[in-house]
Formats: structure tokens, C-alpha cells, sequence
């Protein structure tokens, strides 16, 4: 028999009354999120695409909803000039929008949306905790990142990346904002033991893997970058 480190605070499963819905952009691979609490009326939209708004106008009909929180998990995603005007095609169909801002936590159901700060991908990451889901947008993609982003603050990414996969509890979902790899959740238990960046020995361990990423990155660049000019190809360097 194999003893395993109990879960602590213990793990909590999405209750009566709440749906949970992933919209995805087969063109960009983006993934976003509609939670809806039908006892209060009050849906929860996380990095809400404008080109979605179609489909949540119908989940919010479908699911009877008035108001909503709209909430981004960083800046790549939103809340870009789409954002103003999307918000407001919702508060034209009836419906209440609060921006959930610098809010700690999100009243939500009969519990509360936690907003856990996440920096490293971009200095205003947050991720947003519900029961046993965390939705963490690109935080677990680190040197690796589908949309072709490097994090901006390596060392707050490591501190960031540790404290999810290694605080919360193993059977925690971890829900990301685009396609990765072919896939969209994860699991806190398998990624704490095979992380490709997170779960190296240590922190000097990633700056060191980010740095090299980095400069092999800036060089392949500077490759495709002569090989054009070379070739003459539209849009290259020529003297
Ligand atoms: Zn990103």
C-alpha cells in the first residue's frame, strides 16, 4: 500500500447549481471560461474573447443570468480596446458587468472566487480559485507559452509557478487559456512531479533553463532574420 501526502484544506467539488462552460478559438487556440450560478442569477466570465459574445449572450440566457463579473487572468488577453465595447454589447442586453479589478476574492454561489496574484508570464497575472479549479491562464506555459510570449519576470514566475502547483491541493484542475501541447486541464498532482520548468530542483535551476531559452530563441531570430536577407524574401533586412 502507498502512502500518499493528504490534501490539505481538502478538496471541494463544483456544487448544485453552478455550470461551468470552456469556450475555444480554433484560430488563435485561446481558451476561455463561463461559470454560471443559477440561485443567484450571477454568471463569472474568465478572458471573455469578443468574437464570443454570441455564445454567452446564450449561456447567459440559457442559464437565466442578470449579472456578471468579467475577470482576465493577464493583459495578453484582455482587457484590450474589444473589452470597452464588448462589456457594453452585455449591459445592452440587460445584464449588470462589474470588472472584477484588484478584488481579493469574488463573491460567488454560496462560496467566494479567490484571485490569486500570479506574476512572471506578465507582472499583472492572477489566477482565480473556485473549490478544486484554478484558472491560471498562461502561468503553467513559462518558456513555453503557445501564444509566443517570455515571461517578463522570471524569478516572480518560478515563485508563482511553485505556489500553484505546490500549495494547492494534488487533485486541483488546472485550467489554462489556450491549447497547449493538445491539452487544455491538467492536474496540480501530475504537473508537481513532471512540470517541465516548475518542477526542476530549483529556482537557480529555471533562470539558468529561461536564460538559455532565451538567447537560443534571440538566435534562431537573428537566423530566420539573415537567411531572409540572404534569400531577398519581402520584408527582410537589404543594404
Ligand atoms: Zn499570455
Amino acid at each position: 500500500m502507498s502512502l500518499r501526502r493528504p490534501s490539505l484544506p481538502g478538496t471541494r467539488l463544483l456544487e448544485a447549481g453552478i455550470h461551468l462552460r470552456m469556450l475555444h478559438d480554433d484560430r488563435t487556440g485561446i481558451l476561455s471560461y463561463f461559470l454560471a450560478d443559477t440561485p443567484s442569477a450571477r454568471a463569472l466570465l474568465i478572458d471573455p474573447q469578443p468574437p464570443d459574445l454570441p455564445v454567452i449572450l446564450a449561456l447567459l440566457e440559457e442559464f437565466r443570468c442578470r449579472s456578471s463579473w468579467v475577470c482576465y487572468t493577464h493583459s495578453h488577453l484582455g482587457p484590450g480596446p474589444g473589452a470597452e465595447p464588448f462589456m457594453q454589447s452585455l449591459r445592452g442586453r440587460g445584464i449588470r458587468v462589474r470588472r472584477s479589478a484588484n478584488a481579493k476574492s469574488l463573491a460567488f454561489g454560496t462560496d467566494a472566487i479567490q484571485v490569486l496574484p500570479t506574476p512572471g508570464h506578465t507582472v499583472d497575472c492572477r489566477s482565480y480559485l473556485y473549490r478544486d479549479r484554478l484558472f491560471c491562464g498562461d502561468l503553467l506555459y513559462a518558456g513555453d507559452c503557445p501564444a509566443g510570449a517570455f515571461p517578463v519576470e522570471p524569478g516572480a514566475l518560478w515563485n508563482s509557478g511553485r505556489k500553484v502547483l505546490f500549495e494547492l491541493p494534488e487533485e486541483t484542475l488546472l485550467y489554462g487559456a489556450h491549447l497547449h501541447h493538445g491539452r487544455a486541464v491538467r492536474l496540480a498532482f501530475e504537473e508537481q512531479r513532471a512540470h517541465p520548468w516548475f518542477s526542476l530542483h530549483s529556482r537557480d535551476a529555471f533562470l539558468a533553463r529561461i536564460d538559455r531559452e532565451r538567447v537560443e530563441r534571440a538566435a534562431a531570430r537573428a537566423g530566420l532574420t539573415s537567411a531572409g536577407a540572404m534569400s531577398g524574401a519581402p520584408g527582410a533586412a537589404s543594404i
